[in-house]
């Protein structure tokens, strides 16, 4: 009988591994690639939509692109995981996927943290219909206003999302000459916490230089319809709320007999969870890694991981030994709008450095991306819109 292996996912995490594994599985092995949608969504672009709803055609790549004749593509949505029956339950059981090795590649939600009114009245980016969605309220937000009554934008959490994203809906205001007032707001004394603070300090000046008002040290604790309540500082009134305050597992995974994390799945080092036939990685995943920090959300995280995911299912497949994976930072790259901040990145000898040569390298990145998943010709196509 064959060897069932299925992918859950179609983020950079799943999409990498399916691309992978197809260049290595041989007879005997039927591939399942299991997602929500029939493409998969450069995420980390997935900003420049709210500027311009055209780009989404640049940035998602259909999964018959990617998936070979030879690879099954069920679309659906993953709600549970049976490890007992190897079994994967899709839309509430309406389809069920037995298999042999699975692979958990399903990223990640937005976080709430338990904050009233957050879920219900803002808008997340977590994936191409939440950017259109944001588009067309920004936009509806932006024919709405006056010199008089200017529409007011909240983007709550600014992590690199939070950044990028305000850098985008700037744009939009200044291309229609809106009357409109952005303000990101952080609940830690800087914005990009974890960054240090040349690269924070060159953000915050591209921010500023947009016409973005930067509010600092001081949570979100409560959202109405229309205002935000903080901690200390007054309320603000807003007409488009939106959330960009972090990540946590899939509910998917709640209640599955793997150990985890808020439903990310602790993996070792070569991706094995505590059930031998699960794999993990990505933003679904909790993978150990030398020192303190388990590897991080990113997708520069999850692209490096699916080359060794994926060799690691054929090994497990044919009984050898798993390879161990070890992340390695290459620096972060962010776009702010139009311009672009480069820090720590592995090829250049400057620690911090924007302009034209940043802005090159953002699009380089993920011109590569969509390169290894398909074609140049695909990614030169997507160029002007990176
Ligand atoms: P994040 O967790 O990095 O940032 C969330 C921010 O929200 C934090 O700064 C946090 O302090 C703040 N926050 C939390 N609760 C708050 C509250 N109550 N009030 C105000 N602020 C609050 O989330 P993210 O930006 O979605 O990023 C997720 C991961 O993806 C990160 O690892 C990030 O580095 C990565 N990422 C990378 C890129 C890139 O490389 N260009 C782009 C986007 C995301």
């Amino acid at each position: 009988m064959a060897t069932k292996v299925v992918v859950l996912g179609a983020g950079y995490a799943g999409a990498g591994t399916v691309k992978d594994l197809q260049k290595q599985l041989g007879q005997g092995v039927e591939l399942t690639w299991v997602a929500d949608v029939d493409y998969h969504l450069v995420l980390h672009e997935s900003h420049r939509v709210i500027r311009d709803p055209a780009v989404q055609h640049k940035i998602t790549i259909p999964v018959g692109e990617i998936a070979d004749p030879g690879t099954e593509f069920v679309r659906g949505e993953v709600t549970g995981l049976d490890t007992d029956e190897r079994v994967v339950e899709v839309d509430d059981g309406e389809t069920t996927v037995d298999y042999d090795y699975v692979v958990v590649a399903l990223g990640s939600q937005t976080a709430y943290y338990g904050i009233p009114g957050l879920e219900e009245y803002s808008h997340t980016l977590k994936g191409l219909d939440d950017a259109l969605e944001i588009h067309e309220a920004v936009k509806d937000a932006a024919q709405d206003a006056t010199r008089d009554d200017r529409a007011q934008v909240v983007v709550g959490g600014a992590g690199l999302s939070g950044i990028q994203s305000a850098g985008e809906i700037a744009e939009f205001r200044d291309k229609h000459r809106a009357p409109m007032d952005i303000y990101l707001v952080e609940a830690l004394e800087e914005i990009f916490p974890p960054g240090d603070p040349e690269i924070q300090g060159a953000l915050r000046k591209r921010l500023q230089e947009n016409d973005i008002e930067i509010l600092t040290d001081d949570p979100i604790t409560e959202a109405e319809e229309d205002v935000i309540h903080f901690d200390e500082r007054d309320p603000i009134d807003f007409d488009v709320f939106l959330w960009t305050g972090g990540v946590t597992g899939r509910d998917a995974m709640d209640g599955v007999d793997v150990e985890n994390e808020h439903n990310r799945l602790n993996a070792e080092m070569d991706f094995r969870t505590s059930d031998e036939r699960v794999f993990a990685l990505g933003d679904s995943a909790v993978i150990d890694q030398p020192g303190e920090h388990p590897a991080p959300p990113t997708a520069q995280a999850a692209w490096q991981a699916a080359e060794v995911v994926a060799d690691n299912v054929v090994r497990a497949i044919n009984g050898q030994r798993l390879e161990t994976w070890t992340h390695e930072d290459k620096g972060t790259v962010v776009s702010v709008g139009e311009s672009a901040v480069a820090h720590d990145v592995y090829i250049s000898p400057v620690t911090t450095f924007g302009g034209f040569p940043a802005k090159m390298l953002k699009k380089g990145i993920a011109a590569r991306w969509i390169a290894d998943l398909t074609s140049w010709k695909r990614a030169w196509n997507a160029w002007d819109a990176l």
